[in-house]
């Protein structure tokens, strides 16, 4: 007797009939036309982009002929989660099979580097080329600068790192020197020869090197595209090309998409025009509303109204706060969702506010949600240290997204120099930092031995064949064979050599090598997980892990903890709580953003980013008094703050306003009983 399978639970059936006309576009077709999802937060584009890509797996595309591009690394793991739960639920793959991965689900960057190492011979790139994060593109334009001798003008020339956005915009938006200029930089005006010379040397030295920045990967993708038979060659590997936060992409990724598919055929895109933040780094809100009138006939335009993660009240603020932009953008979310209203809540000061919500955050996981669907969202990387001093405090554990680095840690990126250099040996920068670890090699021997290997055909044979400072021989040895040992171990045993070289170095050099040895073991964990030292390396530079909370210690996996982020890293995440930080005049619109018009409304759509990440609760916390650190100016200010102004009194209505917390103390000190301390510790001894 043979019993019937039962039948599956369909996977799309909660889709709404938009979604679901989103998910089946063109099937049957071999190869759909151009499809564009334009939607408000929160209706489902990213889930529907994922049920899309499972919903063709499942007609039989092959995963590996489909390219997904999302915003982070992050986002493209999550995408893959997405895409495997539905695939699971449609073809019941057993527990212990695996859905099929997406290989090429990735960043612009992190494909881009992929793609430009595979086609590096044919396009007079060396494969071995080195990935520069933007530290290391500061530095380098800072050498550049000094040795075209514009470190000593007279009238001030522009310092690294603004030549370094100069030069990054240029790249993005594709303009001239001359318009990024007038237009962006007005206090550059009259440096353009200059720094277009400047750019040339940079690109010299870059290619020189072989070492590619961030832009440089859209750049020579982009570059590389032009050509029409590799273009047709690139563009034939992939049957579909499904991009997330379509809003947030660049010229130069908008050419790129084109290259891939002229005809926009299996071309996929979602966004959201409300929510573009990344104009300060040459996104093109155009790209998303000028997308349909690229192909003939013109792209089929989906549009999605029905919000289903935040309740109606959370949506009526946003709804509201976006709703005064300048710019009219997509239709009013709704949903059927009831709850609470938003809070505006006032509180003193900094002190208060960090004390404010580490009280509200217990609450909530008293009342039975996780640490993990709190978060609390934040203009600026710094805002968030009064709260991170109070967490840490109270033994509250959280991870920081959007921060401090991980691998901006010096013990890190020395270990990383070292791989890298090993992988490159043409990269200056590695080369000048590994070679100054050495005892006894300091920065002109370090010099001679980058510029006898930068003349030799055969840089490795250059390294053997130099003769380090007489007291350095011994170290210079233990190099070398740490060195050769690189140059034939298997990965991802690299990273145990490096780092059995480097401890000595770390011990010599920091006080606090144990714990510093401790990233470095968790830097062993992460490489593990790769395939190889070149696409680890890769990888890392282009998404770093961001969560290190050295003082509260990073929380293991599995346990609970808090996210603290920045409002832009929060970008296609949801919380079921959500606190935004310092709503105030100032920090945001940020006062560094309160020029031009463009840029405050780029802060309006952070601020509607910002509050439609929530899903059940949403608190704005507005302090009265706080400081600023003046960059460039010369020390802190003490502001006092008034509501945002994207938060008028038409709008205030919409939220709960609890009278202000002024009498509470930021940490209420409890009845201690008075002891002789000193007396105590006399008769310790
Ligand atoms: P954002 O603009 O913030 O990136 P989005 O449009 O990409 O948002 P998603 O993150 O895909 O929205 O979805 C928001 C939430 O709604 C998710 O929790 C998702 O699972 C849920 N959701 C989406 N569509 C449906 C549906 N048809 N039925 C039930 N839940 C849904
Ligand atoms: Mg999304």
């Amino acid at each position: 007797m043979t019993i019937a399978p039962a039948p599956r639970p369909d996977p799309y059936a909660s889709l709404n009939a938009e979604q679901r006309a989103a998910v089946e576009h063109g099937r049957g077709e071999a190869t759909p036309g151009p499809l564009l999802v334009i939607a408000g937060a929160g209706t489902g584009k990213t889930m529907t982009l994922a049920s899309r890509v499972a919903r063709l797996v499942q007609d039989g595309a092959d995963p590996n002929r489909i390219l997904m591009l999302t915003f982070s690394r992050r986002a493209a793991h999550e995408m893959e989660r997405r895409v495997g739960r539905v695939l699971h639920a449609a073809l019941g793959f057993g527990a212990t099979q695996q859905a099929p991965s997406l290989p090429w689900a990735g960043t612009f960057h992190s494909v881009g580097a992929r793609l430009l190492r595979e086609y590096a011979p044919s396009v007079g790139l060396s494969p071995q080329f080195t990935i520069h994060d933007r530290g290391d593109a500061e530095d380098l334009m800072g050498m550049v600068r000094q040795e075209q001798g514009f470190a000593a003008t007279e009238k001030r020339f522009p310092l690294k790192g603004t030549c370094l956005t100069v030069y990054s915009r240029v790249v993005n938006a594709c303009l001239p020197v001359e318009q990024v200029v007038r237009e962006q930089h007005p206090w550059c005006l009259g440096w353009e020869e200059e720094l277009k010379r400047l750019f040339r040397a940079y690109v010299d030295e870059k290619q020189q090197q072989q070492v590619l920045d961030y832009d440089d990967l859209l750049l020579y993708w982009h570059r590389m595209m032009e050509e029409p038979a590799i273009a047709q060659a690139v563009g034939a590997r992939f049957d579909h090309v499904l991009v997330d936060e379509y809003q947030d992409t660049n010229r130069l990724q908008a050419g790129i998409l084109l290259g891939l598919k002229p005809d926009g055929r299996g071309l996929t895109v979602v966004g959201d025009d409300a929510q573009s933040i990344y104009a300060f780094r040459a996104a093109e809100v155009r790209n998303i509303l000028d997308f349909p009138a690229l192909f003939t006939p013109p792209a089929r335009v989906i549009t999605l109204t029905r919000n289903y993660r935040s309740t109606q009240p959370i949506l009526d603020a946003s709804n509201a706060v976006i709703g005064l932009a300048a710019e009219r953008h997509a239709k009013e979310l709704w949903t059927d969702q009831a709850g609470e209203r938003p809070q505006l809540i006032t509180v003193e000061d900094e002190m208060r506010q960090a004390a404010w919500v580490a009280d509200a955050v217990l609450a909530q996981r008293e009342a039975g949600l996780r640490l993990t669907r709190q978060a609390v969202l934040f203009r600026a990387g710094h805002h968030s240290a009064a709260l991170e001093l109070e967490l840490t405090r109270r033994n509250i554990p959280f991870v920081k997204f959007g921060g401090l680095k991980f691998l901006e840690a010096a013990h890190v990126k020395d270990l990383l120099s070292v791989l890298r250099w090993v992988q490159n040996p043409r990269s200056r920068l590695a080369g000048f930092r590994v070679a100054q670890l050495i005892p006894g090699i300091g920065p002109a021997s370090a010099r001679r031995l980058l510029d006898a290997m930068e003349a030799a055909d055969d840089p490795r044979q250059a390294m053997r064949a130099f003769r380090p400072p007489a007291q350095a021989a011994p170290d210079w040895q233990a190099w070398m064979q740490a060195h050769d040992a690189l140059c034939s171990s298997g990965w991802p045993g690299d990273v145990e050599i490096a780092t059995r070289w480097y401890q000595p170095q770390l011990e010599r050099l920091h006080d606090d090598a144990v714990v510093r040895l401790a990233d470095l073991q968790q830097l062993a964990r992460i490489a593990s997980g790769y395939a190889g030292r070149e696409r680890f390396l890769a990888e890392l530079t282009l998404d770093p892990p961001q969560a290190t909370s050295d003082e509260s210690g990073a929380p293991h996996l599995d346990e609970d903890y808090l996210i603290l982020s920045t409002m832009h890293s929060a970008k296609g995440q949801e919380w079921t709580a959500v606190y935004v930080l310092n709503v105030v005049d100032g920090c945001i619109p940020s006062d560094m953003a309160t020029g031009r018009t463009e840029d405050v409304e780029e802060e309006r759509r952070l601020l509607y980013v910002a509050m439609t990440r929530a899903k059940r609760h949403l608190s704005l916390v507005v302090p009265q008094r706080f400081y600023v650190t003046q960059q460039g100016k010369g020390g802190d200010r003490h502001l006092y703050g008034s509501l945002t102004r994207f938060i008028p009194g038409s709008i205030v209505r919409l939220f709960n306003r609890p009278a202000m917390q002024v009498a509470r103390e930021a940490t209420p000190a409890p009845q201690l009983p008075a002891i002789d301390l000193m007396a105590r510790v006399r008769r310790s001894f």
